[in-house]
């Protein structure tokens, strides 16, 4: 069995640890939409504008917008969960209007499957 001849010093030693724990940088590419050209992974979708070989795939949205969106579908919820009540303002009204057929439409599915 070879054995090593000598002891290396704790300096040559640390010298050979050193690449050990290194974080290798991904590899990145820019973004080939002409508007955007932002950089970001190869075969990944633009994180800046959402397209991906020229195509858009995703939609971007500002986190402002989705919090936004977020309460709006708080909001529905809630009122298809308070029922039928009274809606606050016209504009909404015609909106929770649309809401209740489709959930009558629900009640009325699982009787049906009820009285089969
Ligand atoms: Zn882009």
């Amino acid at each position: 069995m070879p054995v090593p001849k000598k002891r290396k010093s704790p300096a040559r030693r640390d010298r050979r640890r050193a690449h050990h724990d290194k974080v290798a940088m991904p590899p990145m590419t820019y973004c080939s939409n002409p508007e955007c050209g932002a950089p970001m992974l190869p075969h990944h979708v633009c994180p800046e504008c959402g397209q991906y070989r020229g195509e858009a795939v995703i939609e971007v949205v500002s986190e402002e917008e989705l919090e936004a969106r977020k309460k709006e579908r708080r909001e529905k919820a809630k009122a298809a969960k308070a029922g039928r009540a009274a809606p606050p303002a016209a504009e909404k009204a015609e909106e929770k209007d649309e809401d209740e057929d489709e959930d009558e439409d629900e009640d009325e599915k699982p009787g049906k499957k009820k009285g089969k």
